[in-house]
This record gives structure tokens, sequence and C-alpha cells, in this order.
């Protein structure tokens, strides 16, 4: 291929490896981008909702939810007395479901007849688990010991909080100070009870938890770091439920509960038991029944290793570094926005397939280097364009306007008189002069002295011209050794006086040629043109080049005026 293309490319590669070592030495290492990340990976958490049909599973969960309207209308202040929670427990058993979680701990001691009556349901209904927490001290806050050994078993119900306090992850392991377990998810024990598995015949690898020599394992997702982020898939509305209230006053839950898992817990907002999660705010039992739904379909969330992410960040920045070097940026957005297209499609099929990676640095640092370079290179060209446009107007030698430049500008000066209106077109400040300089005997200069020195005087006269006038008088170099000033607002009267300065200027000015002082004079023809007169800019030219002319003929170093009569 051509030589701009391989240029291209091998930019386009430079960027990205560049790129690629800034994500695997700064980025990553101090977890620069983690929230943003994890938001965009609950993007996909919700695009998945969506799209996903229901899983067979979830029909086997029914949920008694203690919802605003229970607490309206059981007719006790919260928390409700444990005969409550008896009496609902009774009510389940006798619909002889598979297995019964609540979401409460009921720690510490109650009314001592209401305990023993729950004391005496959870021992009636055998397949019981409660809840158990550990507290900020890093206590175990067991169920009470009757029920605790009246229970089926009992689990941890807390989850980890992220930085931006997120529910997205869940510990498998707690231990105490010397490093012993102490306990494990109620969700774990839920699963425990519900596989069948012997609850002691249990390992913990680097990467997880096995129970049965691998009958079941529970992945870590980072290995070493015992927790697991929990694969969110499950609202409230998704499953079958009914609030406490109606649950206590139905005479018969049966055909409903009849081999289901029963989960108790709170969804009032007022009971303050809601989390943030990537499906939005959710009660703390739903996020419960999320991750026991993980647990039991085996449905875990897989990492994408670092390498793999690396490398979408160094492909997506090698196309974006490609696009901005190769394309017209209209081309280079166009197709960048679909190689984006195509790589969300691509993050959201391994999201699908329980991957999850960084599904945002690649975009990040692609866009990044896309504007940076396209703004670059228009800066780039920008700047050249100017550079260009000054080389086409001046004249390489003097630094002077050239002639072309010349006659565009006299064309602009005479285009704002033309404009002007009625009475002020009679006013002095509407006049424009020109003067055509020529140095005298020019030639011989370049034979006696050389060509070189006369081009050192050229460049000496320009200087001493553009010193002798005003700042926005227009200075150019006409031809060989002739010069036109364009002098703006300015009556034939005024120009003769700046003409006669110029004229003297240079008289006045001394050249060393190996020690011999020498000095030149130049000849200068004036022609004007007044709003109520005017004349093209090439017979305004004409004009004062016949009054250069004259001042030729009728003995040089002179100012000459062009009149309008003597033609
Ligand atoms: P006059 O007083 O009548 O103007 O006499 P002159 O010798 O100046 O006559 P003329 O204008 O015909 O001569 C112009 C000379 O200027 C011709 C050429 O040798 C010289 N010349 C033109 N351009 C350059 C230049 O760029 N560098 C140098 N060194 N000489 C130039
Ligand atoms: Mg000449
Ligand atoms: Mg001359």
């Amino acid at each position: 291929m051509n030589k701009l293309f391989s240029s291209s490319l091998w930019k386009a590669a430079f960027v990205a490896v560049a790129a690629s070592l800034l994500y695997l030495i700064l980025l990553e290492p101090f977890s620069l981008l983690e929230i943003p990340k994890l938001k965009t990976q609950d993007l996909f958490f919700r695009a998945r909702y969506v799209l996903a049909p229901s899983h067979p599973i979830w029909n086997q969960f029914f949920l008694i939810i203690i919802d605003d309207e229970s607490i309206k209308r059981v007719h006790e202040r919260w928390p409700f007395q444990r005969r409550t929670y008896a009496q609902l427990l009774e009510k389940i058993t006798a619909s002889n479901p598979r297995l019964v979680g609540f979401d409460f701990i009921f720690s510490g001691k109650g009314e001592p007849a209401d305990d023993f009556l729950l004391a005496q349901a959870l021992e009636r209904s055998g397949k019981t688990v409660l809840a158990s927490v550990i507290d900020t001290e890093g206590n175990h806050i067991r169920p009470l010991s009757e029920f605790a050994v009246a229970a089926q078993s009992f689990g941890v119900v807390n989850k980890l909080l992220d930085r931006d306090l997120y529910v997205r992850r869940a510990s498998l392991i707690y231990r105490d100070e010397q490093g012993n377990r102490i306990s494990w998810p109620w969700e774990v024990e839920m699963a425990i009870s519900l596989l069948g598995l012997e609850r002691a015949e249990y390992q913990i690898t680097p990467s997880g938890i096995q129970f049965e020599a691998g009958r079941f394992s529970i992945p870590f997702y980072n290995s070493k770091r015992e927790w697991q982020k929990i694969n969110y898939r499950l609202n409230l509305k998704d499953i079958d439920h009914t609030p406490l209230w109606q649950a206590l006053e139905s005479k018969d839950l049966g055909s409903q509960l009849e081999g289901k898992i029963v989960l108790i817990g709170t969804t009032s907002r007022i009971l303050h038991d809601d989390y943030h999660t990537p499906l939005g705010l959710m009660p703390g039992v739903i996020v419960n029944l999320n991750w026991l739904e993980n647990l039991l379909a085996r449905d875990f969330l897989k990492r994408i290793p670092t390498v793999f992410n690396i490398l979408f960040v160094f492909l997506f920045v090698a196309f974006a570094a490609y696009l901005s070097l190769r394309e017209n940026v209209l081309r280079g957005f166009v197709i960048l926005v679909l190689i984006t297209a195509g790589f969300l499609g691509g993050f959201f099929i391994l999201f699908w397939k329980n991957y999850v990676g960084d599904y945002l640095t690649p975009f990040l640092g692609g866009w990044a280097f896309f504007t940076g370079i396209t703004f670059y290179r228009y800066f780039h060209t920008f700047l050249e364009n100017i550079q260009l446009k000054g080389k086409v107007i001046t004249d390489p030698l003097t630094g002077l306007y050239n002639r072309r430049f010349l006659e565009s500008q006299i064309d602009t000066e005479l285009q704002k008189i033309a404009d002007i209106k009625g009475l002020r077109r009679t006013d002095a400040l509407h006049e424009l002069s020109i003067l055509m300089i020529d140095i005298d005997d020019f030639k011989k200069i370049n034979d006696i002295y050389g060509h070189q020195f006369g081009d050192d005087v050229l460049k000496n006269i320009s200087f001493s011209i553009k010193e002798s006038t005003r700042k926005d008088d227009f200075v150019s170099r006409f031809g060989g050794e002739e010069f036109c000033v364009v002098l703006p607002h300015t009556s034939k009267e005024e120009a003769k006086q700046i003409a006669e300065k110029v004229r003297s200027n240079i008289q006045a000015k001394k050249f060393n040629y190996v020690n011999k002082i020498t000095s030149f004079t130049v000849s200068i023809g004036l022609a004007s043109a007044k709003a109520d007169h005017l004349l093209a800019s090439r017979s305004l030219i004409r004009s004062a080049d016949e009054a250069l002319y004259k001042a030729k003929k009728t003995g040089k170093n002179k100012v000459s005026l062009y009149q309008r009569e003597s033609i």
C-alpha cells in the first residue's frame, strides 16, 4: 500500500499502545474509573432486565411482604409482635412449602408467651431459615437461641456497599478475628437446604467454595477475595407475592404456597430496608432473592481477565486514532459511531453470557483520542493556511505586500469610498491617494556595486518607506525597484507631504559600500481618487505611473502630482 496508509497505521498503533499502557499502569491499579465503570455495567443490567425472558426457576418463589398497606392494616405498632409471625408461620406450614426464609433476625428476648409461640411454630415448620447480621462492630447478631435451635438454620443477610453506596456484591464467608469461618450468607444456607447438600462437607479454595467435592460450587468473582457479584435479574413484580395483611386474613394460602420457596421480608419504604442496585431502589428481601436465584440457577457473573480489557482498549483506540488521522471529520465520526455500536453490541453479548468487563474505558479513550487528534489536525491546517496566505500576498525579498495583493487592496479601499452616501462624499476623509516610487538610476547601482548590494539597497529602502508612512498605509513592492504605497483617507495635499517625507528620508540614508559612503534617491508619482470622482484601481495606478514618468523626465529625486487636466 502507499506510504501515507502505512504511516497513519503506525501512528494509530502507537497511540493505541500509549493508551493501553496508560490503562495498565494508571487507570487499573488506582481504580480511577471504578465508579463510572460500575455505572456503565448497571446500564447493561437494566438493558438485560428489559430484554431477557423470565427463568422457570422464578416460579418456584413466593414472597410475603410487609408493605405500607400491611403496616396500616395490621393493628399493631411496628415491630409486630412475635405471635403475629408465629401465626403467619403456622399458616405457611399448613400449606406445605418447600422452604421458608425469614428476612428477620428475632434476636433478644421478647414477650415470653410470644417467644414460646414463635419457637413452637419454627419447630413445627422444620424448614425455616432465619436471618442474622454482622453489626458495625463486627459482632454476629444471631436469632435468640430458642429460635436458632427450632429453626432449620440461619445465615447472614449483610451485603457489601460500593463507594457510591450501591449494593452490587455479597460476601460469601464471614470470619472472626482469628480467621475462622463463623457464618455464610442466608442465601447460601437456603441453597444448601434446597439442594440437599451436606452442610459440613465444604472446602474453601482460592477460587470459591466447593460443597461435596464439587457437586455444588460457588465461585469468587476475584480469586482469593471472598465475595461474588450479585447477578441482578428480578424485581418484586416478577415474582408471585402477597402482602402480610392478606396472608394473615386469608383462610387458606394452600395452593399458592405448596412446594414453593417462601420468603418473608419488608418492602415498605417506611421501614428503611431499601438499597440502590443496578435495577433501581430495591427492598432488601428482593436483593436476597436475586442472590438466591443466582445460587440455585448457578447463574454467576465472571470477570473478563485484564488482558482482554486492555485488548479492547487497544483495538478501539487504534480504530479511533486511525480514523481521525485518515478520514475527514464527518466520515470518521460516522464510522466511529458505527464501530462504537459494534463494540457495544459485542460487549452486550458478553454480558448476556455473564462476562463482566470494562465496558467504558475503550469508548472513553477512543473518543478522547478521536476528538483530540481531529482538533489538532484542524488547528494545524488552520495555522498552515495562515502561513500560506502570508506567502501568497508578500514579496520574499522585502517582506512587503506583492503587486497582486496591492491591486485587490486598492479595490477594497475604493469600494469603501464608493459606499459613502450623500453630503459626506465631499468630505476630505473620503479620499484615497497612492504613491508610485521608483529608485533613480538603479541599473547603475547594480552595475557598480553588484547585484547583491542592489538587493540590500532594495531591502533598506523598503524599510525606510515603511518607517516614513503610517501604520494603516499599505506599502507594496510593485516590481523590480518600484514600490507603491496606498494612503487611505488621505487628500492629495496630505499625500504630497508624506511623499516628500519618504523622498527626503531615503535621500538622507547613508549606505556603506567597502568603506565608501553613498546614498540614493527616488522619484515619486502621486495620484488621488475622491468619492465624487472615482477611478478603477488600474487607472489610479496608471495615473500615478504617469506622474512618476513626469518626475523622471523633469530631473528625478522629486515628487510629481498627477493632474487630471494634463491628459
Ligand atoms: P531610472 O532612474 O530611470 O529609474 O533608471 P533605472 O536605472 O532605475 O532604470 P530602470 O527602472 O529601467 O531599471 C531597473 C533596474 O533595476 C533593472 C534591474 O537591473 C534592476 N532590478 C530590478 N529588480 C531587481 C532586484 O530584485 N534586485 C536587484 N539587485 N536589481 C533589480
Ligand atoms: Mg524602474
Ligand atoms: Mg529606476
